[in-house]
């Protein structure tokens, strides 16, 4: 690598004019470069956050309906739960380590660690960047991911007993299909953050916000702290109500539809 590379005397934030068409996704592709430096994510983080970004593009980089409705159900279901985790990997650190905390806050959630490639490196990487953003505890550390998610064989099955192993309500994002369905399969509902509605982990989760994290869980945060008024049979009412297979047909439906107006005003 180039010297100057390697002393960065430019910041990217200065080089990408402000008016940048795609000035946000370059600044987030940034800190996922940063947070990869800091061996808080690892190069796959990468590649999976690209997928997400083309699905991004087709949903308009806004969240669109589908998605504000997802959120309601997941802020009440959170609400509602016992023991709700929240699950953090390393693109989740990297983008919105503060929103997490706020959330784990707001819903009383605990935050655990939890990586596809497990390094005991990695994990204390990450549970430094949430303690930095005000965490008061952060599980799934070394010895603490002493449970086991059974028919998982990935390092992901690797879980805190006092966490995600003993939760009713765990929300997660850019997870991997096995694990959302193995934790489906013990009983938990799951609230997964996935911009890909077609993903295994989509159309396994109990309720799919079809949304970047950057966006979703900054309006998380806000929904559980104005549905924190409401009373139990309020949110109760709330989630009964609720269809994910019509949030995922919904979300299909809207990028079909924009594609086709796209297609004819060409
Ligand atoms: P699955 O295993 O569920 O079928 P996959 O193998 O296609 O999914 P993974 O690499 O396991 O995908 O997980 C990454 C998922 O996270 C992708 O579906 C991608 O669209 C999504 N994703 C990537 N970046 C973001 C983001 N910033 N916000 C929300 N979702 C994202
Ligand atoms: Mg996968």
């Amino acid at each position: 690598m180039d010297k100057t590379q390697d002393s960065k005397p430019w910041s990217v934030r200065d080089l990408i004019p402000e008016n940048h068409p795609r000035r946000e996704s370059l600044l987030i592709r940034e800190k996922l470069v940063e947070a990869m430096e800091k061996s808080i994510l690892v190069p796959q983080g990468l590649i999976a956050h690209g997928r997400g970004e083309c699905f991004d593009y087709l949903i308009g980089e806004k969240t669109q309906s589908f998605a504000e409705k997802a959120i309601e159900v997941a802020a009440a279901m959170l609400l509602l739960a016992k023991s709700p985790v929240i699950s953090v990997n390393g693109n989740m650190a990297a983008l919105v380590p503060e929103d997490l905390v706020k959330l784990a806050e707001e819903a009383n959630a605990k935050l655990e660690v939890n990586l596809f490639y497990r390094e005991v490196k990695r994990e204390r990487a990450i549970a430094e960047v949430l303690y930095k953003a005000n965490a008061k505890e952060v599980l799934g550390v070394g010895e603490d991911a002493s449970a086991t998610i059974p028919e998982l064989f990935s390092e992901r099955r690797r879980v805190s007993p006092r966490g995600i192993y003993i939760a009713d309500v765990v929300l997660l994002g850019l997870e991997d299909g096995d694990r959302t369905e193995a934790l489906v399969k013990m009983g938990k509902k799951v609230i997964a953050i996935d911009l890909n509605p077609l993903s295994r982990t989509s159309r396994t989760a109990t309720v799919t916000i079809i949304d970047n994290i950057t966006r979703a869980i900054p309006k998380l945060v806000l929904k559980v702290r104005e549905l924190k008024s409401k009373s139990r049979q309020d949110l109760i009412q709330i989630v009964s109500n609720y269809d994910n297979r019509k949030i995922i047909a919904e979300a299909l439906r809207y990028i079909s539809e924009r594609l086709n107006q796209l297609s004819l005003s060409l």
